[in-house]
């Protein structure tokens, strides 16, 4: 099929059309399904990406991709379309891609919160968190409710002339704001800025932001230290009480073939790793050192610093983000798992987000303060880049309670949320590399060997070799080894007709087979390379000549994988 466009963001009868053009034109590799039901009643599709000639998705590792489970964060489905499209066209031509399909699986949720996004992107244009669900509220609360007051199109800022403003203009750039000297004494004029809206209920002097009717936070509500709405907004009433969440855990929990996963969110430029909530002396040593060198090659593929939530990502520094997506998946299932946050208007505007002496990288905090001269860059960079789109000059408007105002500020949409259009496929497409490269470190099971030699008149001795050729070990991670996240590889015979089984057992379990994801760097004091990525498993059996003998390595990480010899004598 052509090439979809990618410069775009899908409406959702759009995006399912494209789901399943893309199936359609590659049935052997691609299937959608639905993992469940969003809270209006939409499917939330799923795209299942492995050849069939090789085996089910389910026998094979597997990696697990969503996107858009933040309403407006609609450059991630694109994100994920794109994925989709470059694997199944990429088969049969390139050589990973074929190696990817052909041995892994990729099951990828390009939308995982359908609702939200269509009250984005359809006519009503609402900017809500995630799901449409109300929560914890029942009704609108009095107040400032953002909307698009002069019907641009846009929802921008309300600039009020106001004697105790916080604001006044820039010298150099009147465009911009910025703050009053603390002593005062300073002239005027000064503004309040608001977002654009209405006030329900203005009793002409005070005004309060309301809260929005749609309070639900999606990535607050999976279980891992999930915590009640006063300590962590938007969590929903209990731990996957949300359909949208409850169909990804479950189909998550569903498939322990599952090794690793990236949720897709903007916006910063970052890969967020776990914990939210816990410092990186807390994790595993071998994990925090895996994860290190994943992110590695993330930033190497992407340009994207790869950072812990905890030590550099927290919207306050006394408080922590619960109940979300990643700490889930490594905390219960022992898989590694990446909040990938495209955009960095930042980056395009070459400001340095790197905290002054090192000690990492400025996000939340960057929002919080930092220098006007950040502020002039980014204005530079959106009248190059955007034309002037980005930050629109403030324009008189008569607000229906407040009187005269100014409309103006930063459009948010066009240049924060999402990347604009024509830098989207540039700004999605690394990453979809970073799905593809993770998916095949994951552990993969092969037999080394599987023989039999002939000891008796019917007897026969058997041995299998099976080895982890994966940069993973089979566990994936040592968390998932140590808490016993992951059942042992298992090697099940099964006997032709006729034949006993004198020693060894039909089931052997093997425990967990070591990868090559700590070896780094070459010893200099001697190799240690001990091959605790093999097991050996011998049986003696009693057959006739000429019966076919099939052994299975079981897995939950890896899925199945077989081999079969004849007995034939030497
Ligand atoms: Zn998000």
């Amino acid at each position: 099929m052509n090439k979809p466009a990618f410069d775009r963001f899908y409406r959702y009868a759009e995006l399912t059309d494209l789901l399943n053009a893309l199936a359609g034109a590659h049935p052997d590799l691609c299937a959608i399904t639905s993992i469940g039901r969003s809270h209006e009643g939409r499917e939330i599709w799923m795209a299942t990406l492995t050849s069939a000639k090789t085996g089910p998705a389910s026998d094979k590792p597997a990696f697990w991709v969503d996107a858009n489970i933040h309403a407006t964060e609609v450059s991630p489905s694109t994100c994920a379309l794109y994925a989709i499209y470059k694997a199944l066209s990429g088969y049969g031509s390139d050589a990973q891609l074929t190696r990817l399909l052909d041995t892994r699986a990729l099951y990828i949720v390009p939308r995982a919160n359908p609702d939200g996004a269509e009250l984005f992107l359809d006519e009503r244009h609402r900017r809500i968190r995630s799901s449409t669900r109300p929560y914890p509220l029942k009704e609108r609360q009095d107040g400032l409710h953002l909307a698009d007051i002069d019907g641009d199109g846009r929802i921008l800022s309300m600039r009020v002339r106001d004697p105790n403003g916080p604001w006044k203009a820039h010298p150099d750039d009147a465009r911009l704001l910025i703050a009053r000297d603390p002593a005062g004494g300073d002239s005027g004029p000064f503004y309040r800025i608001l977002p654009e809206g209405e006030i329900q209920n203005y009793d002409g002097v005070t005004i309060k932001l309301a809260r929005p009717l749609e309070g639900l936070d999606l990535n607050r509500n999976f279980p891992v230290e999930w915590a009640i709405e006063s300590e962590q907004p938007g969590a929903g009433p209990y731990p996957t009480s949300e359909p949208e969440v409850r169909a990804m855990v479950q189909f998550i929990v569903d498939h322990p073939n599952i090794t690793g996963a990236i949720t897709f969110h903007t916006y910063s430029g970052v890969y967020l790793r776990p914990y939210g909530t816990r410092a990186d002396d807390t994790i595993a040593t071998s994990d925090l050192w895996t994860m290190q060198e994943i992110g590695k090659t993330i930033t190497k593929l992407t340009g994207y610093p790869a950072v812990s939530v905890f030590h550099d990502f927290k919207y306050h520094p006394k408080e922590t983000i619960k109940g979300v997506f990643d700490d889930w998946l490594y905390d219960h299932l022992g898989v590694y798992a990446w909040t990938c946050e495209l955009w960095s208007p930042q980056r395009m505007a070459g400001i340095d987000m790197k905290k002054p002496n090192g000690g990492g990288y400025r996000f939340m905090d960057w929002f919080r303060q930092h220098d006007v001269e950040d502020d002039l860059k980014l204005l530079k960079w959106q009248d190059e880049a955007l034309g002037g789109r980005g930050f629109v000059a403030w324009q008189p408007f008569t607000h229906p309670q407040l009187g005269d105002v100014e409309l103006g500020g930063w459009d948010a949409e066009l240049m924060w949320r999402n990347p604009p259009s024509h830098l989207l496929e540039a700004e999605i497409a690394p990453h979809a590399d970073v799905i593809f490269w993770h998916a095949l470190i994951s552990p993969e099971l092969s037999f080394r060997e599987f023989s039999a030699k002939r000891v008796g008149d019917s007897a026969w001795h058997l041995q299998a070799v099976v080895e982890n050729t994966g940069w993973l070990p089979t566990s994936v991670s040592t968390r998932a080894a140590e808490k016993r996240l992951v059942q042992p590889l298992e090697l099940l015979l099964s006997l032709p007709e006729g034949a006993r089984l004198v020693s060894g057992e039909l089931k052997t379990a093997c425990g967990q087979l070591e990868g090559r994801a700590l070896k780094l760097t070459m010893g200099v004091w001697g190799g240690s390379d001990a091959s605790t990525d093999r097991v050996r498993v011998e049986w003696v059996l009693e057959a006739p000549a000429g019966a076919t003998v099939t052994v299975t390595a079981r897995h939950d990480r890896t899925g199945k994988t077989r081999a079969t010899l004849t007995l034939v004598p030497s």
